[in-house]
């Protein structure tokens, strides 16, 4: 009977995960009769994956503003700065944490070591044509901006139903003057009190439809992988190039995600980290599918604030801007990445330029957005650093799928441990507000 109310309780994850491994089996019994199907057949395989993809992230703008501006608007100034500075203190340094521990483990399994030059030309030939016309305008920019422009591609593209409207959002800039409106609607006050409320419902609404969006998430999901499965290259040929750098990543990335940020989240707080893991189920499954931290967005503020309790002002304040600018499995995956290049090219690798590896690696992680391969685009800074060119992005493209949701999987962990472990030491703070403020209460609504 508990079984069976546990499995109610959570039937929507439950689904989610039975979609994403669903998807990767529909899509590998689909390979098999690849030969028969044109590019446009597959595209209609990833056709209700997009449009499911679109739903979400048509939510994101309208949520990033409504929730920081009402967040930010219902605590007082000095406290919010306070909350502030603990959340982007928490994601910097488990950011850089991940970082580390992606170099430490690249530079002691040296995964590119002993690649000769003849042996990675051949994944540097075949890997970047395979299709990616589904996706959105991130991963499609990096290949004709990094890699050699594919006619073919961009032909297929013309038919992809993401072209026209999805362009990367500056979510960055939208944050920044979000803080600016939240901030200057605390100040002014009760004058600003219908603004306030505007705010508030807003996001009362947006939340109204991501709980219909979330009803269809298996289903996305599923349609979202099975595409991916059956337009991926060979697995067995990439991997025999790129198995171990594709296991030093996800080796880091789950000692990050299940090792690292439980044991802060414990040390921090006392709670039960895998309570937190499993209610987190959704958005994980989500963030997998979709390879994309803002459209997985809705889903984690969802998570966080009906499954495990937090603050609305701290969940909505900290979730988006550490989808923004928090990316723990970016940061690791950029190291990794950049040093396993280093390896390949034989280019070696002092305390110094390691060091630099490590700002860099941080820093692009910041700046990518939270787009699918966004981070294969700001690693050309991490590149640079090394003084490796830019087209060396595409020793690791063969793999980047994969490994972009994973990483993303990570990346959405990381904002919900820290929004919960802000929570947990900012309850003064929030008590505080709750007594003597005559701002507009979050509660109310
Ligand atoms: N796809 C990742 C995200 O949305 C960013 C990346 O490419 O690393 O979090």
């Amino acid at each position: 009977n508990k079984c069976l109310a546990c499995v109610k309780s959570n039937a929507l994850t439950i689904a989610t995960v039975v979609g994403v491994v669903l998807g990767a089996v529909i899509g590998i019994v689909l390979r098999q009769t690849r030969d028969q199907w044109t590019e446009r057949e597959i595209m209609y395989i990833g056709y209700v994956g997009d449009v499911f993809l679109r739903m979400l992230k048509s939510l994101i703008l309208p949520l990033i503003v409504s929730s920081l501006v009402s967040a930010i608007a219902s605590l007082d100034l000095s406290l919010s700065g306070k909350i502030a500075a603990r959340t982007i203190a928490f994601y910097l340094t488990t950011t850089f944490a991940a970082v580390v521990l992606g170099m430490v483990l690249v530079v002691s399994i040296r995964p590119g070591a002993g690649q000769n030059g003849g042996k990675h030309d051949k994944f540097d030939g075949g890997v970047q044509e395979r299709h990616h016309g589904r996706h959105p305008a991130g991963s499609h920019q990096t290949r004709t901006s990094l890699v050699q422009p594919d006619e073919n591609e961009t032909d297929i593209y013309k038919f992809n139903i993401e072209s026209e409207t999805v362009q990367t959002t500056n979510i960055l800039g939208l944050v920044v003057a979000s803080a600016a409106i939240g901030i200057a609607i605390a100040q002014v006050g009760e004058e600003a009190r219908t603004m306030a409320n505007f705010f508030h419902n807003l996001m009362a609404i947006m939340m109204k439809i991501t709980t219909w969006v979330i009803t269809l998430s298996p289903v996305g999901i599923m349609f979202l992988v099975a595409a991916e499965v059956l337009e991926m290259d060979d697995i067995a040929s990439v991997m025999s190039s790129l198995g171990l750098y594709f296991v030093t990543v996800v080796l880091g990335l789950l000692l990050q995600g299940f090792v690292v940020l439980p044991l802060l989240y414990y040390a921090l707080t006392r709670k039960n980290p895998i309570t937190f893991v499993t209610n987190l189920g959704q958005a994980i499954a989500t963030a997998f599918g979709t390879a994309s931290s803002s459209a997985t967005l809705p889903l984690t503020i969802k998570c966080l604030e009906d499954n495990l309790g937090i603050d609305r002002r701290i969940a909505r304040f900290a979730l988006p801007i550490g989808a923004t600018i928090n990316m723990d499995g970016t940061a690791l995956y950029e190291a990794v990445a950049a040093i396993f290049i280093a390896q390949v090219r034989n280019v070696s690798l002092d305390i110094g330029r390691l060091i630099a590896i490590s700002i860099t690696a941080t820093a692009a992680s910041i700046g990518a957005a939270g787009i699918p391969q966004a981070g294969l685009v700001t690693m050309v800074m991490v590149l640079d650093t090394v003084g490796l060119p830019a087209e060396d992005v595409s020793l690791i493209l063969a793999v980047d799928w994969l490994l972009d949701r994973m990483r993303t999987a990570i990346n959405v962990m990381g904002d919900a441990f820290g929004a919960g472990i802000v929570h947990h030491r900012s309850q003064k703070e929030l008590n505080e507000i709750k007594k003597d403020s005559p701002r507009v209460s979050l509660e109310k609504i």
